[in-house]
């Protein structure tokens, strides 16, 4: 739902209401439209065209055999992006990009699992892969359909129990989907982390320091919002995992769309030079481009969407009265330059009556739980 609506949650008819037929919340998986208002209003500003001649070649880069489909100009918007909001290290790193960072994901373990294989430390047995819940529900499923000779999924990292051995663990931090942010939980020293840094974007999170783990992974999807386009990137030290990062994508893809890192460049260079407008400004040095002086940033926008988000979704629980919502102290944001409030992609919902919240979130015609239309009403009017 896209359209702005000057609405309260207050909501009258005592919990009679019934849904209309076909009014439909789907709580099953997120879709970055938030962003829609925001470049609907740029539209023209940042379009890219492509003639019918362009980008016919598999080569994207001639000049760098083992990573032929990634252009040099994505990989620079890419550490520009990263420099101008300070949330990852990516000087001296090695940047891979892929059809959206899912595939990174994959890639990521290969790489991990090749490398344990090859030093010979795992005796031949499955390499445990765990993530401490509650986690993305991708990574499971993703893991279960690998059905590889070298890893397996063993779910929750808290309980995780072998005490000894190479392990994967990844830490999605903030996490989806109950917004915390995360450290890892295993801490051993032949653990190998991945950490999905999706949401570690000033519109989500408080930036605190840039980010310097060996396998990072970030996504277009919730950086401008642009899930369609298919476009991550992972953020890598190592040579060797960065090599085996990329043959996979090579042998998984040929590489990621150059259309789509076309479009990614061209957006990461207008979110950028917005802020760095502001700061040439700050210096009284003369504007990059007068016309961007009046649109608000990308990050402003999108932590003001999510901060009135949120304070009408705890409106919208104090009204029903039956569900909890986690709370988030605030950080200081070094990008922002002041104290901000998490205000997550995600809502954590919890039921005080101690049922399962997401059975429950199926039953809205169920006549006896008349709360629960109540506050699907709210949600309705929250988007
Ligand atoms: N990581 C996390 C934590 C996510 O929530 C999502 C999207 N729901 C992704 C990765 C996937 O991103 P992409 O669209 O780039 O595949």
């Amino acid at each position: 739902e896209t359209k702005q609506e000057n609405v309260t949650i207050d909501d009258n008819n005592n919990g009679t209401h019934n849904l209309d037929d076909g009014d439909v919340i789907n709580l099953d998986h997120g879709d970055p439209m938030m962003f829609y208002p925001y470049w609907k209003n740029i539209d023209n500003e940042c379009s890219v065209t492509i003639k019918a001649s362009d980008m016919i070649s598999y080569l994207a880069n001639p000049k760098e055999p083992d990573f032929i489909y990634q252009m040099p100009e994505f990989i620079d918007a890419v550490r520009r992006m990263h420099r101008v909001v300070g949330n990852a290290v990516t000087d001296g790193r090695y940047i891979i990009g892929g059809t959206g960072s899912s595939q990174l994901f994959i890639a990521a373990i290969r790489a991990l699992a090749f490398t344990v294989k090859e030093s010979n430390t795992c005796n031949n047995k499955h390499i445990p892969v765990v993530c401490a819940e509650p986690y993305y529900s991708f990574y499971k499923e993703a893991m279960e359909q690998e059905r590889s000779e070298l890893y397996k999924w063993q779910g929750d990292a808290n309980t995780f129990k072998e005490e000894s051995g190479p392990y994967i663990e990844v830490v999605t931090s903030p996490n989806n989907p109950d917004g915390r942010s995360r450290k890892p939980v295993v801490n051993r020293e032949e653990g190998l982390l991945i950490y999905d840094l999706a949401y570690y974007w000033p519109h989500y999170i408080p930036i605190t320091s840039p980010a310097d783990y060996d396998v990072m992974l970030f996504t277009l999807s919730k950086t401008t919002g642009h899930a369609g386009t298919r476009i991550g990137w992972a953020v890598v030290k190592d040579q060797e995992i960065a090599k085996k990062m990329k043959k996979q994508i090579l042998l998984m893809s040929i590489g990621s769309c150059h259309e789509g890192q076309l479009r990614a460049t061209k957006l990461f260079h207008f979110v950028a030079d917005r802020y760095e407008h502001d700061a040439y400004y700050e210096h009284e040095k003369p504007p990059m481009k007068p016309n961007l002086f009046d649109v608000e940033g990308l990050f402003d926008y999108g932590h003001r969407t999510l901060a009135q988000r949120w304070e009408k979704l705890r409106a919208a629980v104090q009204h029903t009265g039956t569900i909890n919502l986690p709370n988030f102290s605030p950080g200081f944001c070094n990008f922002f330059g002041k104290l901000t409030h998490p205000t997550p992609a995600f809502a954590w919902l919890e039921c005080k009556t101690g049922e399962d919240a997401e059975i429950l979130t199926q039953k809205t015609k169920d006549p006896s739980k008349e709360w629960l239309t109540v506050w699907f009403r709210c949600l309705r009017k929250i988007y």
